[in-house]
């Protein structure tokens, strides 16, 4: 193993312990690799808060007390959250892979997807072993547009609920193909805790496979891995030369602290790594680490996003947790020779409480009405690369994301397309809401990959260009948003990574 020959304490600093963070640790562990993972956020505690919608919608208790900009100089409080796992604490659990035409460039009416530096084939083994290593359930052969290669999952998809069995026969009949969308999530140990949705609710540690539960806790009894909880990293440091990363800057429970590696792997989330790399400039780095590219925070995507609500005034939707079902059938194509539109799957059941915490001014009881008879879509497309699109640090080092959505025609005709299939399937009223910059849950792309170092940070292993022991693992990575969630393709990157620093840093 090439150790650590200098005075480093540590030979691996990796900084986050979210999906990209975590997922690498869990194979670097092996090594025996002297790691530290540093975490800004502390372990969530379980308590009453955890499963319930007032506390985590209308009180917003577990939202971080940070504010950001817009592009327009305005504050806001953003849904991003700081636990030991990140934000797949409160993720919904979909664990999709990209679609084999992701990985290649496609064309929609407003612009292009850009290829990705790879193909499918080479990320396809370590979907496989995301898929296991997050024991994600799913059946295969129910999705229209599903990749090819055998899956990793571990059982049956989770069922629906007898009112969704319902809706997938309904959509069927209308001429639709849903799926049993894949899940990280044991659905037994889920309900057992308190019978609640899983989507947007915080995990302590009662059934849903997290960064936390399914990647980092099985590796950190071992004697060479230790965690650093409320530890927030402020900026690396370089030698004299600009080029090799020495050390990490963070405040522990309100210290200072320097701590040197011989290897980094900056893992804060798509937002958080851009601005501690840009926070990080010097004399020899003057744009910030990592950007010779002058790439760093831009291309910010995250998803164009729309709930849409399906009511029958005239039947009640008894399901708890209603997420079990996707339907991609717009995703490569509009179904009338047109170009690709996105993926449509089921929200979490939304509450009357979720609503009016959402639409202050409604009574109540309306909320409660319409929470009871809808079913609830997210509806998804494709954000596309913009270098306007940018995360920027302002001159009192506040984040600034300049977030300039694109393919909007795109989502407007998927929206479009998704309200006739439930008019179709027997839902004559339908209520629809886009989801704003409060949300960056699919954020990505601030330091992207690429083959190419004049126009990316990164190399296709996330090592950057400029700087040999700094790696960036998160979905900063991501080149293309694509119009499916990015767990599970953060996570089959993060073990690529994985083994290709095993081979080339430390045997
Ligand atoms: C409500 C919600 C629902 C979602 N549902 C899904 C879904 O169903 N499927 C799916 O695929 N995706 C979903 N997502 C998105 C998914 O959770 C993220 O894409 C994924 O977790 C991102 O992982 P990451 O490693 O890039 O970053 P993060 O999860 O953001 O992890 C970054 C980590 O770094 C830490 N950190 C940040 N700054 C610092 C610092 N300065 N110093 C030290 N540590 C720091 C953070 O505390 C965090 O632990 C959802 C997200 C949300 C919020």
């Amino acid at each position: 193993m090439k150790r650590n020959t200098t005075q480093n304490e540590y030979d691996i600093v990796i900084v986050g312990s979210g999906i990209g963070g975590a997922t690498l640790l869990n194979r670097l562990a092996e090594t025996g690799a002297r790691i530290l993972l540093i975490e800004r956020g502390q372990s969530l505690e379980d308590s009453c808060a955890a499963r319930d919608s007032k506390a985590i919608f209308v009180d917003e208790k577990f939202r971080p007390d940070e504010q950001w900009l817009d592009g327009n100089g305005q504050c806001f409080n953003p849904g991003n959250y700081y636990y030991v796992g990140g934000n797949s604490k409160f993720y919904g659990a979909v664990m999709l892979r990209y679609r084999e035409e992701d990985f290649g460039e496609l064309a929609f009416e407003e612009g292009i997807s850009p290829a990705w530096p790879f193909n499918y084939q080479e990320l396809a083994p370590f979907y496989h072993q995301a898929e296991t290593l997050y024991q994600v359930r799913g059946k295969e052969g129910q999705d229209c547009c599903e990749p090819s290669g055998a899956k990793g999952y571990i059982g049956e998809p989770v069922a629906d609920e007898p009112s969704i069995a319902r809706v997938r026969d309904k959509l069927a009949k209308a001429g639709a193909k849903p799926f049993s969308l894949p899940l990280a999530l044991d659905i037994d140990r889920w309900m057992d805790r308190a019978k609640t949705p899983w989507d947007a609710f915080p995990d302590t540690g009662t059934g849903k496979m997290d960064a936390e539960s399914a990647a980092l806790n099985p590796v950190l009894d071992y004697p060479n891995v230790t965690l650093m909880t409320d530890a927030c990293v402020r900026r690396f440091h370089t030698g004299a030369d600009g080029k090799q990363i020495q050390s990490v800057e963070l405040v522990h429970s309100g210290q200072v602290l320097r701590i040197s590696a011989a290897l980094f792997v900056l893992s804060a989330g798509a937002i958080n790594s851009a601005a501690i790399l840009l926070r990080s400039r010097n004399d020899k780095n003057p744009e910030g680490l990592a950007n010779s590219s002058g790439q760093v925070g831009r291309n910010f995507m995250n998803h164009n996003c729309t709930a849409l609500l399906a009511l029958n005034p005239f039947r009640r939707n008894s399901a708890v947790y209603q997420k079990t079902l996707g339907i991609n059938d717009f995703y490569l194509s509009d179904g009338s020779g047109g170009g690709p539109l996105g993926n449509i799957q089921l929200l979490g059941k939304i509450d009357g409480t979720m609503l009016k915490a959402n639409l202050k001014a409604a009574p109540q009881f309306a909320m409660d009405w319409v929470a009871r008879h809808s079913v609830d879509w997210y509806v998804m497309s494709e954000d596309l690369p913009n270098p306007d699109s940018r995360v920027m640090i302002d001159s009192s080092d506040r984040i600034v994301l300049d977030w300039r959505r694109s393919n909007m025609t795109a989502h407007r005709k998927l929206l479009k397309k998704a309200k006739r299939l439930m008019r179709a399937a027997g839902f004559p009223i339908l209520l629809s809401q886009p989801f704003d910059r409060r949300t960056p849950s699919h954020q990505c792309g601030t330091v992207r990959i690429g083959n190419d170092p004049g126009s990316a940070p990164l190399d296709s292993y996330c090592r950057s260009y400029d700087h040999k022991n700094l790696f960036v693992m998160d979905a900063s990575f991501l080149p293309t948003s694509a119009a499916v969630n990015p767990a599970l393709t953060i996570a089959a990157q993060a073990l690529r990574v994985a083994e290709h620093i095993k081979i080339t840093e430390l045997q």
